[in-house]
């Protein structure tokens, strides 16, 4: 008989528009991808759900297509990576889910929120989690979830309904039921993490008033979750070996979370993170989490979101007329009209659209287009677009400099907007470092792989470093940098003309 070997790795990134499964041979080039669309539906205004037996549909369908590409003699281990805060319910005698999963953009549970922010509890659960008060957790979602079936709340202290974020909902259905869990990163984006302890906290049970035998059991991001079994187009036995929040695995991906690599994710908004050693939760600007737990140790993570990046590229290009083109003139377009002219003539744009996030966090904050002069034309606009997104993830990166061991050597970049040359050297001019932007896409399949493979072979995460894929390298110029400090003091200034509650200038 032939021995085989299984060298495949098959990540599955479980996001919030596609389900994606990537395969890694053993050297840690993809080999192939699938991918399925996934329905969201918004049954009513700041509503967003999606059907959590579609997303395990989708997510099974991709697995099973990666498994027969290779073989599944071949196949190591699965590795999961997927869409954070998104809860859901279910029983756990049928599996069948008590409701929709409530997506991470909902809004529901903001009703609640306000209630907690006026018994003044935002300092204790942001000293317990790390977390701002806000409906995008999954603990308020959760309990919304148990109240809306009869007696849920009594059925959960019973341990009938299961809660989870998506990675558990996942591994039960790959296990059918045999394995229910949730790793350290997305545990920590529920609001019902201790991050000092690394454990539910009991405090934050009861105020959000979610019994404990609901939930998972945590595990480290990285070793064994659960073997599948009992699917149709799924071989029994393959190993779960990673899981971990989709950001955070696209942090892991780029650097291993070498600290001063702090990644940015470029879309349609913004996430920016670092690793940290330490969870200090009193920067009231910025998300303190779990970035993953590795087997040996807790990583931690500094966050902030910017809702409108890539978004104020888009306003901007249907505002000024843009529209028609097709998606590849459109981005011709967005890399040479910025160029074109030497500045914004002193225009700047605040992309506050529906208001601002990280580091200024005010809702109800709105955009200015400020600085406008007659010989402003709609290249300085689309530059001022474009330069906006650039000050932003600087505005983050200045709050994550008060915590006392951060420090910045390399911003590591993805996502769409980053095939932009000119705006990825604008970033490093303005902030004076290098930024790094990887050659390949699925960051989060490949740090959910990276995480897979160190529980394969165990050693220490600098072993990985030869899996790590190749960056194209943006080297600030340094006069240059000097001259944008101006420049971002004004922005600043044009911030506040946003914001309803002043910001300091600094
Ligand atoms: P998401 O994952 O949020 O859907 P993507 O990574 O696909 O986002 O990026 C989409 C965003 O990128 C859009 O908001 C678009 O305006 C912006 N974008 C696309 N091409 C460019 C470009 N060449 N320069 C700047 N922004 C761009």
């Amino acid at each position: 008989m032939q021995a085989t070997r299984k060298e495949f790795i098959i990540a599955l990134d479980e996001g919030t528009t596609n389900a994606k499964a990537v395969v890694l041979d053993s050297c840690g080039h993809i080999v192939v991808k699938f991918s399925q669309p996934l329905a969201i539906q918004t049954p009513r205004d700041g509503w967003v759900e999606q059907s959590g037996e579609l997303l395990v549909e989708a997510s099974l369908d991709v697995i099973a297509k990666a498994v027969e590409h290779v073989g599944a003699e071949n196949v190591a281990a699965l590795a999961i990576s997927n869409q954070r805060e998104t809860a859901i319910g279910w029983y756990r005698q049928s599996g069948k889910p008590i409701n929709a999963a409530i997506s991470w953009q909902c809004t529901r549970s903001a009703a609640f929120c306000d209630e907690l922010r006026r018994e003044n509890k935002e300092a204790q659960i942001k000293a317990t989690t790390g977390l701002p008060i806000a409906p995008l957790f999954s603990a308020s979602k959760m309990r919304w979830l148990l109240g809306s079936v009869p007696e849920g709340h009594r059925l959960a202290e019973r341990g009938e309904i299961c809660l989870g974020t998506i990675d558990s909902w996942l591994l039960w259905n790959l296990t059918q039921g045999k394995a229910f869990y949730c790793d350290h990163s997305n545990a920590a984006r529920t609001q019902l993490l201790n991050l000092q302890t690394g454990q539910w906290d009991n405090e934050m049970l009861a105020l959000f008033q979610i019994p404990r035998a609901a939930l998972p059991d945590i595990k480290p991001s990285c070793g064994l979750f659960g073997y599948t079994r009992g699917l149709n187009a799924i071989p029994d036995g393959i190993p779960v070996m990673a899981m971990v929040g989709d950001s955070h695995a696209a942090l892991f991906g780029h650097a291993l979370g070498e600290l001063g690599c702090v990644k940015a994710t470029y879309g349609t908004g913004s996430s920016v993170m670092a690793p940290v050693q330490s969870a200090k939760c009193d920067i009231d600007a910025l998300a303190t989490t779990i970035a993953w737990h590795d087997g040996d140790r807790i990583t931690y993570g500094l966050e902030g979101n910017i809702p409108h990046t890539g978004d104020a590229v888009s306003w901007m290009a249907d505002s000024t007329g843009l529209s028609e083109l097709s998606d590849a003139e459109l981005a011709h377009e967005l890399n040479t009209l910025p160029a074109s002219v030497g500045s914004t003539l002193s225009v700047y744009f605040v992309p506050a659209l529906t208001g601002l996030g990280a580091p200024w966090w005010d809702d109800s904050a709105r955009g200015v287009i400020c600085g406008l002069s007659r010989g402003v034309k709609r290249a300085h606009l689309i530059r001022a677009a474009l330069e906006s997104i650039t000050y932003q993830i600087a505005d983050v990166v200045v709050a994550m400099r008060q915590q006392d061991d951060f420090h910045l050597t390399a911003l590591m970049v993805d996502g769409g907007p980053t095939k932009n040359d000119w705006l990825m050297q604008y970033q490093a001019d303005l902030l004076g470092c290098p930024v790094m932007r990887s050659d390949v896409a699925e960051l989060s399949a490949i740090g959910a792989a990276l995480l897979a493979r160190k529980a394969l072979t165990p050693g220490s995460i600098s072993d990985l470093k030869g899996f790590l894929t190749e960056h194209s390298e943006f080297i600030p110029d340094m006069v240059r940098h000097q001259r944008l400090q101006k420049r971002w003091q004004e922005w600043r200034h044009a911030v506040n003309r946003t914001l309803w509650k002043p910001a300091s200038s600094t």
